[in-house]
């Protein structure tokens, strides 16, 4: 079975501004790329349903967020987070598809699936939209999973750079998930550290110092596979950042785009014997476009190979 990309349009019209790192440009490059192999399943997302998104997120920040996308024109949601009228579409397809990702994947249409998707998801708390994210889509996965398919450890690994605030908000209570990250500290967003454990010892944070290079990385890297050996997952996420990379402009990790293939394939020959190979990943953050298409395609390289 082959790997699938969710991927929409409406990803390509969510107009943040001009200037703003977290452009349309960043999709397009990594499809441009993607779309050269021709061992991949394209595929488009589905509705989130209501109930999913209600476990997600408040219900009052649901229609806070179903209204406010401009007629015309930006608008800012906190200091760097922004939408127009197209953003509705591009918003919830986002959330969206990691819905037709889990249903391909269990109705064994493909192995596994990454889904191209803007604005990323991981800053969005339970009741607001930050650093550039509205939905927590990985949550919007998480709660699917349990829900629908009553899967009872997932495991969401979240290698962005940035500490997955959101992600964390979202899971922390939830009983039958582990959220997993790496990233940059003292940074954006603050928190992720040892003291984050989740309300049932359900987080693991390693919070890492600017500049950490390669080798540094895998080291701490191991923390992460010997927690997901314990934890025997029995679906995995990851939210796929790519801005550890070392020409990322907005941190200062230095990782190789290869190293993504690398995070990827030493997370899989750890999980897959639990999970059956069963993976989405939901892309995340990444702003130098030649290293996010690369990084991108070296994580999908991987998802390929080890499925
Ligand atoms: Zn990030």
């Amino acid at each position: 079975m082959k790997t699938a990309i969710i991927n929409s349009e409406s990803y390509e019209k969510h107009n943040t501004g001009n200037g703003h790192p977290e452009q349309p440009k960043r999709v397009i490059a990594i499809k441009e790329k993607l779309k050269k192999r021709k061992d991949l399943i394209w595929d488009k997302p589905d509705s989130v349903p209501e109930d999913i998104l209600s476990m997600t997120h408040s219900k009052d920040y649901i229609i806070n967020l179903k209204n406010s996308f401009p007629q015309k024109g930006l608008k800012f949601l906190d200091g760097d987070t922004v939408v127009s009228p197209e953003s509705k579409k591009a918003v919830f397809d986002a959330a969206g598809s990691t819905i037709r990702a889990i249903d391909g994947i269990e109705k064994n249409q493909y192995k596994n699936a990454f889904c191209l998707a803007r604005p990323p998801g991981h800053h969005a708390e339970k009741n607001k939209a930050m650093g550039f994210c509205c939905i927590s889509n990985a949550g919007v996965a998480t709660n699917y999973l349990v829900k629908k398919y009553k899967y009872k450890r997932i495991a969401c690994v979240d290698f962005d750079v940035h500490w997955g605030n959101g992600n964390y908000d979202v899971m922390r209570d939830n009983k039958n998930s582990l959220y997993i990250s790496t990233h940059q500290y003292p940074f954006y967003p603050g928190g992720g550290t040892d003291k984050d454990k989740g309300d049932f010892n359900n987080s693991l944070n390693i919070p890492l110092p600017a500049g950490t290079n390669s080798e540094k990385y895998f080291n701490a890297f191991d923390r992460v596979l010997e927690r997901l050996a314990q934890y025997k997952p029995d679906f995995l996420i990851f939210s796929a950042g790519f801005d550890a990379h070392k020409d990322d402009p907005l941190a200062q990790f230095q990782l190789s785009s290869k190293d993504f293939y690398e995070i990827t394939k030493r997370t899989l020959t750890v999980t897959n014997k639990f999970t059956a190979g069963k993976v989405v990943s939901i892309l995340e953050g990444g702003y130098d476009l030649n290293a996010l298409a690369e990084s991108a395609y070296e994580h999908v390289n991987a998802l390929v190979e080890f499925n």
